[in-house]
């Protein structure tokens, strides 16, 4: 049986590795215009949390949240290679301006606890309540490759081509997964499909370990130093069907200034370089069959596996 499966950020690597290990005798081929550094998980900050994204049925997402979660877990506790497949845990905090209930997924995290008045205070910024949790941590640029790595010398195969449509894989391919992320919007024309851009930047700043939040009420950006293994992300903004994909400057200006009010060290953390990517919004995941029409092949079947907006990374393994 041959699978092609259309993409390579973690959604494709994570659906293809997941085939190929499921039964070893399978032909399966990642096929995508993009391979890592250049898809938008390799821009993502990697951090494993449900964010509602307005579709998918709480059930569903805590299960494929869990899923993932414990399979980072999994690894960190025994494979030698976890550090450089980007993998860790970090304390998190989340402070809001305004008086609010916290969000549905907060009680889902590990090691949840509502901040004190006397917490709040200690905070640069106006803070009215709050929270800790601990955030498991995937970095899609270094996950990825690790992944692909494995996925290869389990013998899968891998191919640069860009794809016009679905069909034309009809007499190459039994079974094509699609998992070609915002790009669906286009060649499968879903209309359900929106970007929601996000502008980062990365700083050097090894001294901050802890992820800090700031939910000023504002509803196309938060205010958020989230580090990484090497570099630590400024950030960040959700602006909705914005498809551009250059550097805002008042993005940047808003980015540094807020971060730097959070954090007043920040100032002092040299700047790395700037980063866009856009997140594959969708009201609802879709994980879904489809015996695709091929003109000259009957049906091709299809399943499609997109459309994780803000989640890719918090979902990945166990969304399939
Ligand atoms: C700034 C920012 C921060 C983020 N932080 C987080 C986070 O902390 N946690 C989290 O869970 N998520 C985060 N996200 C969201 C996350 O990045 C996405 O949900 C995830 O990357 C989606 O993965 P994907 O594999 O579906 O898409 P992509 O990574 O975009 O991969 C799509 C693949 O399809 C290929 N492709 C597309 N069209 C074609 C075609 N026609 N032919 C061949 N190949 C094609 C592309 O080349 C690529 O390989 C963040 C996003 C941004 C922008």
């Amino acid at each position: 049986m041959k699978i092609a499966v259309v993409g390579a950020g973690i959604i494709g690597i994570s659906s293809a590795y997941r085939i190929k290990t499921s039964n070893s005798h399978l032909n399966v081929t990642v096929i995508a215009d993009q391979f890592t550094p250049y898809n938008t998980s390799d821009g993502a900050v990697g951090n494993l949390v449900p964010l509602d994204d307005g579709g998918t049925p709480e059930d569903l997402l805590l299960r494929w949240y869990q899923e993932t979660r414990d399979r980072c877990q999994y690894l960190m506790s025994t494979n030698e290679n976890a550090a450089n497949m980007g993998l860790s845990v970090l304390a998190g905090t989340y402070i809001m301006k305004t008086k609010q209930d916290f969000p549905k997924w907060a009680k889902h995290m590990n090691e949840f606890v509502a901040l004190s008045h006397s917490e709040l205070k200690q905070f640069n910024v106006p803070a009215a309540c709050g929270f800790t949790v601990s955030v498991n941590v995937c970095e899609g640029a270094k996950y990825i490759p690790c992944m692909m790595k494995e996925f290869v010398a389990l013998g899968g195969k891998l191919v640069k081509r860009k794809i016009k449509d679905l069909s034309e894989l009809s007499n190459e391919y039994d079974i094509v997964v699609n998992c070609t992320g915002m790009a669906s919007k286009w060649l499968v024309k879903d209309d359900k499909m929106f970007a929601v851009r996000g502008q980062t930047i990365r700083v050097k700043a090894p001294w901050v370990k802890k992820y800090l939040v700031y939910i000023s009420g504002l509803e196309d950006r938060i205010c958020a130093i989230l580090p990484n293994q090497d570099s630590c992300v400024l950030g960040v903004t959700f602006q909705k069907d914005n498809y551009s994909t250059v550097v805002s400057t008042e993005d940047r200006e808003w980015l540094l200034n807020e971060t730097a009010k959070l954090l007043p060290s920040i100032k002092n953390a040299p700047i790395l370089w700037d980063y866009v990517g856009l997140r594959p919004g969708r009201e609802g995941v879709r994980l879904e069959r489809e015996n695709l029409s091929c003109k000259e092949h009957g049906f091709l079947k299809v399943i499609h596996n997109y459309g994780h907006s803000a989640n890719g990374i918090s979902l990945h393994w166990g969304c399939r």
